[in-house]
């Protein structure tokens, strides 16, 4: 966002209006930095033309599926779900990769019927897979190189305790199951977590996926599933995007020599795409001075943007409604009766009830993690796009809370 003569915009649309138009709370999307990052990341990689999957559990809105769809993006997919709103926001069902952690058979011959990648992250399943399908159908086999990536472990999931994936240790099994079902393997996979932060890291995975590839001979493509570190505040490190493309791109084509086949990269960025597109927007209730700090409360809480919370994730706050105020130490908390602080002292510009503030970074795993507790509406989200502020989603409604219940005799 930038400061355009004492109002906060993003690519020309004033995020106060917004907020005023659309009411607060409020999720608010930037299309434009959206294309930008999905652009940046196909640059990086240039010499290849890679695949990326959208990874839509960070921000699946059916508008931004469809904005990613049209720069040529494919999906990727983790409930059947998701699958659904990938196919009825346009996508072809072989642009979409459905990469689940411990669902039934069933689930995964529902995505098979649909026609999309199917991709498999334990043994059990994957003997299921060869009794039903042989080889009749091919699958994508996740792999787990125990790579550890990211400093918070919730959020890595190459370690040895983690549950995704078949460890790289046990691909002897793996290849007995193949060969006594007759499985077709198209692909192999990892994902090693949310928070890789050199190239380095991500070559060492890397080499442990083409070791593997040996032991296939029928894949079509290689999945490096995502990673990505982007900045939550000023002077973190995050991936170098273009050193790390140069860098897999060269043993990529590299890799492909050896194995004698031009192979597809794939990759399935979530927080790359969408986090700094966007701002979540609330008003400020009340200010309440205690004796150790001073609180801002605000229309939203832990039910919104679990995040902080969850993860002790850092998200940049600014007051949009005093850009030019002078600057003091805050606590920012939400309404939720639970311990909900998204921030604790920050240097904001001096804060007023009735003030909107904005958490940037809020456009991945913010309105997908959200949530009706304590009887709190989800918000509304909009989309800027084409110079004009959108609603995409409608906040929710007093019915929508009791839109399941069944009411019965008492
Ligand atoms: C969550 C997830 C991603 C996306 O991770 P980000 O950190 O948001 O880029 C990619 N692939 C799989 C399989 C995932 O579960």
């Amino acid at each position: 966002m930038e400061l355009v003569n004492g109002q906060y915009t993003t690519s020309g649309s004033d995020l106060i209006e917004i907020a005023n138009e659309f009411g607060a709370p409020v999720y608010v999307y930037d299309g434009n930095k959206i294309v930008e990052q999905y652009q940046r990341l196909l640059n990086a990689f240039k010499p290849i033309n890679i695949k990326v999957k959208y990874a839509c559990k960070a921000l699946n809105n059916s508008s931004i599926l469809k904005l990613l769809k049209n720069q040529g993006s494919g999906l990727d997919t983790v409930s059947i779900n998701e699958v659904h709103l990938g196919l009825k926001a346009g996508f072809e069902p072989k642009d979409i990769i459905f990469t689940p952690n411990c669902v039934s058979i069933e689930e995964i011959q529902a995505a098979v019927k649909l026609g999309v990648h199917i991709n498999i992250d334990n043994i059990s399943i994957l003997e299921q897979f060869g009794h039903l399908y042989g080889n009749s159908v091919p699958c994508c086999i996740r792999i787990n190189p125990h790579i550890l990536a990211g400093g918070n472990t919730k959020i890595s999931t190459g370690h040895i305790d983690s549950k995704f994936g078949i460890s790289v240790y046990q691909l002897r099994h793996v290849a007995r199951v193949v060969k006594s079902s007759n499985i077709r393997v198209n692909g192999l996979h990892m994902h090693t977590g949310s928070d890789i932060l050199d190239a380095g890291v991500f070559l060492q995975g890397a080499e442990i996926l083409f070791d593997s590839a040996k032991d296939f001979p029928d894949l079509e493509f290689v999945d490096f599933g995502s990673g990505f570190k982007v900045a939550y505040k000023e002077g973190d490190i995050t991936t170098d995007i273009e050193e790390l493309g140069a860098a897999i791109s060269s043993r990529f084509m590299e890799f492909c020599k050896e194995y004698g086949k031009e192979l597809e990269l794939w990759f399935e960025p979530g927080k790359y795409l969408v986090s700094e597109s966007g701002y979540f927007l609330v008003k400020v209730n009340v200010l309440k001075q205690t004796t150790a700090t001073v609180f801002v409360g605000v229309d939203s809480g832990l039910n919104h943007l679990i995040r902080p919370m969850l993860y002790d994730s850092y998200h940049s706050i600014v007051n949009l409604s005093n850009p030019e105020g002078k600057q003091r130490i805050y606590t920012v908390v939400g309404y939720i009766c639970e311990t909900d602080t998204f921030g604790w002292d920050r240097k904001l510009s001096e804060v007023h009830e009735g003030d909107i503030l904005c958490f940037k970074n809020a456009g991945a795993y913010g309105f997908t993690m959200s949530s009706n507790y304590n009887a709190r509406f989800r918000p509304a989200e909009v989309l800027v796009w084409n110079n004009k502020a959108q609603l995409i989603r409608k906040r929710e409604e007093f019915e929508d809370l009791l839109r399941n219940e069944v009411e019965v005799e008492l």
